[in-house]
């Protein structure tokens, strides 16, 4: 078993426009290299540096990817074992890449929705302000539904009488 440890570049563009690997940022290696019968069995983990920005709140965000690999390289004159594994990675001059492999596993790792704390409290419908900075407030501003309401109240005519309106006259307004 022979271990490998190094640190890699990564090329750029690694990533979504959410959460992404910075640009020429150094991958850390940390694997083991055991012989097969197949070929070699490459597995261990990766670290990488990640920037983003918060799917809440959207301040910029960084993290580290940490990601556990596992991954057969073949001998290529075992290949046709593989068959239709268009997956399958092959030994080409007893050579790995690994540069792939890292950054499939990089990518597949990388959140959905990238947090810039697990709890994040995200934004003010109201006025954008980030609430975890400005805590959870409100605004004096009816909400624009009830506004419309009492628009249609103001406009009944005047002297007509409150209790002949039927009810679901104004709909929502049932009290
Ligand atoms: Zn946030
Ligand atoms: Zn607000």
């Amino acid at each position: 078993m022979r271990r490998l440890r190094a640190r890699v570049d990564l090329p750029a563009g690694l990533g979504t426009e959410m959460v992404w690997i910075p640009a020429g940022a150094p991958a850390e290696l940390d694997l083991r290299l055991e012989s097969v019968i197949e070929g070699v069995l490459v597995s261990g983990t990766v670290n990488a540096p990640l920037q983003g920005e918060c799917a809440r709140c959207l301040e910029p965000l960084s993290d580290t990817a940490a990601v556990e690999l596992r991954e057969l390289f073949y001998y290529a004159d075992r290949a046709t074992d593989v068959g239709d594994d268009e997956d399958a990675r092959v030994l080409v001059d007893d050579h790995a890449d690994i540069e792939p492999v890292v950054r499939d596993a990089l990518v597949l790792t990388l959140p959905l929705s990238p947090l810039c704390r697990p709890d994040c409290a995200g934004l003010c419908v109201d006025c954008g302000a980030r609430l975890d900075e400005v805590g959870d407030h409100t605004h004096e501003r009816a909400d624009p539904r009830w506004a419309a309401l009492s628009t249609l109240v103001d406009e009944e005519p005047s002297g007509r009488d409150p209790a002949g309106r039927g009810r679901g006259q104004f709909p929502g307004s049932d009290v």
